[in-house]
């Protein structure tokens, strides 16, 4: 996200002063919670399963590219009268520093995650095992008459993390091959990270650019063919065109690997979640892995 001007900062945060705000911490009971984007959303959204008090803001709404979201002033504001804001801590959420601290609860996944790749730590099933304990003992510090139901919930979660993690792993493990594909960006260090997967990128990280070169691209079909790679990966909200390239070239599948970044419209409303979304993973892996292998 964007810095937004300290002086547009400046006045908004005069008006809150002045009890501008039409919702007033004090004036109803429900604890706030905002959390920057999906993954973090969505963890907590299965910590607070069930409970009542809770309303749970996603700032960067579904089907918005999170990377160059322009900050608006109401999300200044959401973070403010936030019991409890949950961020990334990547360079994108510089102009949280700028919010003076109210004396509600921030936490950043990158602080965390001490030991990450990159700011994509929630691309770690791990990881997330990590980031969800951190964040249901913080809401049990903050809603006692809630703890049970949350420690109650991080852990049914956490076990299907674990259960998901062990699945790849098997997956992995049964392959020939450890490299994938991905004509693409390539969030997914932490992924790799855990499972010692190599890859192949049209760009690294979450580069802001969108055209690769016809030297990458070649480099990317050779790899193909060379290493007989049945598929190869896009992510979500991408337009697709090197993937089209490659497979035109090689014949090789096109299959999206979700990095949960921020998930569409549509998805939000089937109710996909970061499990639903990495089970997919899982299961598009196997057909990037395994098809080649023998008795499969
Ligand atoms: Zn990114």
């Amino acid at each position: 996200m964007r810095r937004i001007l300290p002086v547009l900062l400046a006045i908004l945060l005069v008006f809150s002063g002045c009890g501008m705000q039409n919702t007033d911490k004090k004036d109803d009971d429900k604890l706030k919670i905002t959390a920057t984007i999906f993954p973090q959303y969505d963890f907590l959204r299965e910590i607070t399963k069930g409970a009542q008090n809770i309303e749970l803001k996603l700032l960067i709404p579904a089907g918005k590219e999170v990377h160059g979201f322009e900050t608006a002033l109401s999300d200044i504001s959401a973070v403010s009268e936030s019991d409890l804001f949950v961020y990334t801590g990547s360079e994108d959420d510089n102009w949280v520093n700028d919010i003076p601290e109210n004396g509600n609860k921030r936490l950043a996944l990158c602080e965390i995650i001490k030991d990450y790749k990159d700011e994509h730590v929630w691309t770690s099933l791990r990881n997330a095992v990590v980031i969800v304990e951190s964040l249901c003992n913080t809401l049990c510090e903050i809603d006692k008459t809630n703890a049970q139901l949350y420690k109650d919930n991080t852990a049914l979660y956490i076990e299907k993390l674990n259960s998901l993690d062990k699945e790849f792993e098997a997956v992995i493990n049964k392959s020939d091959t450890k490299a994938l594909v991905f004509a693409e960006r390539f969030p997914f260090l932490n992924f790799a990270k855990d499972y010692g997967l190599n890859y192949y990128s049209a760009f690294e990280g979450c580069s802001t650019e969108t055209e690769a070169g016809i030297k990458t691209i070649n480099f990317l079909i050779e790899k193909v063919k060379e290493e007989n790679i049945p598929a190869i990966f896009t992510i979500e909200f991408s337009d697709g065109t090197v993937a089209e390239t490659i497979s035109r070239e090689t014949g090789a599948e096109i299959l999206q690997f979700h990095s949960c970044h921020n998930v569409t419209e549509e998805e939000f409303q089937n109710g996909e979640t970061y499990l639903s979304l990495m089970t997919k993973n899982l299961y598009n892996l196997k057909t990037a892995l395994l098809s080649n292998a023998t008795g499969e």
